[in-house]
């Protein structure tokens, strides 16, 4: 049929207007005569597929540009579409220059007129884009849903591998991992892999920024792609088969958090949107990796103790309850409840930050007393719990031993000696207690125990300790109320006698308590303790001060002769800087004379800490002409040259070795010592406890200069002290009388 000039030029105009329309829409057309090997492609096609324009590729040429992993896919719906099946499909392209390209392709046959299949023609539309941004919609989503799940993070991490694994279109393949960066060490730590042999996992186990691939991803912070196993490989292992790599920065702004490794097929030439889409991923791995460091930070300040890194309260807490349920051993386990003694004073003298080194100190050595399978926490403060795993009772008890023998060593804290010691209770699961808490509770309660019985030392429970700790507790309460008011406290006051003449030179002030409910008379050895925990003792103990120096002074009015009053004062108050003011302002207030004012420290309160302290409290109150006695003297250990140092007028000999010094041998040695020691430097020594005349004159005989006890008087009320003082004016005037 002849066309005329009109025809043509319509139809030119109709291709060209096909062709913008292809061009705008990315979408070409094709078409196979069935009859023919040549497939004929539109203009738009070629395009997309990156063929030479006007080629028209034979039918296997054309199937090869279908993407490999697609190609049967294809293959099958053409053979379909002969069939007179219409198809329609995505696939990707495999272009020269390598660009990303996936295609919607469209495909119908037509029939010739006997009905029978002539041609399959069909549209191709480049999707490549739509494509890109859904599969990074789609990865992105489901990482964010993986991330969520309440798995340990490597868990997470694998289930993100096998995300990327299943992307469409990537040419990657299901192996790989992903590293996380050690930026102190400039080294990556393997996290999570897929596909790894047990050889090439003990190579890649950690790998130093610059080596291999992915240590030059870390060292450049830029994308390492190989084609295949070249120099830059260098970690190898024998029988490794070819293949090629991605390995992708996981950056957070400048940082680098890590490296994501994939496997790609030996050969594979780079694609830079293949890279795009990785590198997506690992944008959002890093924003992924960098919430779960801030959760395990919180989860850290959440489990653990910031200054000493032990486990905290809550964690030892649910330790144990595991210990519990896992039903450790019928061998049992211990809890010991470990405080430290002299801690605070530490803290206050030295300072917080000495104070927070010896802490932290104290928990590496508390830790090296312990065994791995045992668990160390720390509660508060200066609290320790250990749960420790014991086959017999007796575990405990070498255990606490170790930690009170280990602890009461000096610590080095920054250059300056500080010494502690450590109070245990001990409780013991399933015999004290079968709930975590009730057995914190014994051991804590046997740890105040330990503490009460002097420190240093380590208690088990016992049921006893319980109902005393409960009565403890009435008695601190009611003590608490009572010191505003100084209800129910009284005076008692014991004289002190000259050996020689008999003639009563002084007065211990001694203090009692009625508790208010029962109107009992509680123990001062107890009732003082417990003021001392509370911390009473400086409020309790002017008041005695005060109260006993109006007391001296009324009786000088009264006439008597003038007597030297010794009070009894608790090294807190000592050691409290105001205290020289506080007892200044007393004199001043009651107008004492200082040197009939002696203040009585126990010998053992001067030992060891807060040593320096106590003796300038002591050196200033001397100072003021105030004299100072050391009592309970012989059950410490004070040294020769802190006696020589300490302005100390008077020595108390100790009750206990005054009862038996003339039946046991060591006590004679003590009380002889004494004597003999007070001689040598110049100290007035008093003996306490005097009960009967052999005593009284074996005392005489060493030369004691002074006695004290039931075999003059009790502790009596004023009133009592008062006869006692009047009877002192007869022994006077006796031997006034006699010279
Ligand atoms: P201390 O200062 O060594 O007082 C001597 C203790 O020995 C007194 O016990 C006294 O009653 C007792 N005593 C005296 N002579 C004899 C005797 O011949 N035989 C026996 N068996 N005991 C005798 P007390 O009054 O029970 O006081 C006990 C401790 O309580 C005192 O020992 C002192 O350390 C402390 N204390 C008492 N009052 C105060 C106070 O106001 N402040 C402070 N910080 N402590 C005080
Ligand atoms: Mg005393
Ligand atoms: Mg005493």
């Amino acid at each position: 049929m002849n066309t005329t000039y009109n025809d043509e030029h319509y139809h030119q105009s109709l291709q060209a207007r096909l062709d913008l329309l292809q061009d705008v829409t990315h979408t070409g057309d094709w078409e196979w005569r069935l009859t023919e090997k040549q497939v004929h492609l539109s203009q738009e096609t070629q395009r997309i597929f990156g063929m030479e324009s006007r080629h028209q590729p034979t039918v296997t040429e054309f199937l090869r540009k279908i993407d490999l992993k697609d190609r049967t896919h294809v293959i099958h719906a053409l053979r379909q579409a002969k069939k007179g099946i219409a198809f329609d499909l995505k696939h990707r392209i495999n272009r020269q220059d390598n660009r990303f390209c996936v295609v919607r392709s469209r495909g119908w046959t037509l029939l010739d007129r006997h009905g029978r299949p002539e041609m399959i023609t069909g549209t191709v539309q480049d999707i490549s884009q739509q494509e890109q941004k859904a599969i990074i919609d789609s990865v992105v989503n489901q990482i964010v849903a993986a991330s969520l799940r309440q798995i340990p993070k490597e868990e997470i991490f694998t289930d993100i591998l096998k995300i990327i694994f299943s992307i469409p279109w990537i040419s990657i393949e299901s192996k790989g991992s992903i590293f996380l960066n050690d930026s102190i060490n400039k080294k990556l730590i393997l996290t999570t892999h897929i596909g790894f042999p047990e050889t090439l996992l003990r190579q890649c186990h950690t790998v130093a920024h610059g080596t291999c691939l992915c240590g030059l991803a870390a060292e450049t912070k830029q994308v390492v792609f190989a084609s295949q196993i070249d120099e830059r490989h260098s970690i190898r292992m024998e029988g490794m088969r070819q293949h090629g790599h991605y390995c992708i920065p996981i950056m957070l702004d400048t940082t680098l958090l890590g490296v994501l490794n994939l496997y790609i097929a030996h050969q594979h030439v780079r694609c830079p949107e293949e890279e795009g889409i990785l590198t997506t991923v690992a944008n959002t791995l890093a924003a992924l990796i960098d919430r779960k460091c801030k959760e395990h930070q919180l989860e850290i300040l959440a489990r653990y103790d910031a200054l000493t890194g032990l486990p905290n309260w809550i964690t030892f807490t649910k330790r144990m309850e595991q210990w519990i349920s896992s039903r450790v051993l019928p061998g049992q386990f211990a809890i010991l409840f470990i405080d430290l003694d002299h801690f605070k004073t530490i803290n206050d003298i030295l300072g917080h930050k000495a104070g927070d080194t010896l802490l932290e100190l104290a928990a590496k050595r508390l830790q090296e007393c312990l065994r791995k399978e045992d668990f160390l926490s720390r509660k508060n403060g200066d609290e320790f719990i250990a749960g420790i795993r014991i086959e017999l009772k007796d575990r405990a008890r070498v255990v606490a031993h170790k930690i009170v023998e280990e602890m009461s060593k000096p610590f080095d804290i920054e250059g300056r000696e500080g010494r502690i010691g450590a109070s245990i209770g001990i409780a013991v699961y399933p015999h004290d207690g079968v709930q975590v808490e009730d057995l914190i509770g014994k051991a804590d309660t046997a740890m105040h125990h330990a503490k009460r019985c002097g420190k240093n030392g380590f208690a088990f429970f016992s049921s006893e300790m319980q109902s005393f700790a409960i009565k403890y507790q009435q008695l601190a309460a009611l003590l608490q109320q009572s010191v505003p008011t100084m209800v129910g406290f009284e005076i008692y006051y014991q004289p002190q006698v000259n050996i020689d003449s008999g003639e009563l030179v002084g007065v211990e002030a001694l203090l009692r308590w009625r508790r208010p409910d029962t109107q009992e008379t509680i123990s001062p050895e107890v009732f003082i303790a417990i003021a001392e925990e509370a911390n009473l003792m400086i409020t309790i103990g002017e008041w005695v001060l005060r109260e006993s120096c109006k007391q001296a002074v009324a009786w000088q009015r009264m006439g008597f002769p003038t007597l030297r009053i010794g009070v009894n004062c608790s090294p807190k108050q000592f050691r409290n800087p105001r205290f020289p003011d506080t007892v200044q302002a007393i004199i001043e207030e009651t107008g004492i004379n200082p040197r009939t004012l002696e203040l009585e420290i126990t010998e053992t309160a001067i030992e060891g800490r807060e040593e320096e302290q106590l003796a300038d409290g002591i050196r200033r109150i001397a100072e003021k002409h105030i004299a100072i006695a050391l009592d309970d003297y012989g059950t410490g250990q004070s040294s020769l040259r802190r006696l020589r140092t300490l302005p100390v007028r008077t020595l108390k000999i100790d009750q206990s070795f005054v009862h038996r010094f003339l039946t046991v041998e060591e006590d004679c040695a003590i009380v002889t010592g004494t004597i003999g020691l007070g001689l040598n430097l110049g100290k007035v020594v008093i003996a306490e406890g005097v009960e009967t005349e052999p005593q009284r004159k074996a005392l005489m005989e060493l030369g004691c200069d002074e006695l004290q006890g039931f075999y003059y008087s009790p502790p009596v009320s004023v009133k009592d002290f008062e006869t006692l003082l009047r009877q002192n004016i007869f022994i006077i005037m006796d031997r006034i009388r006699a010279c």
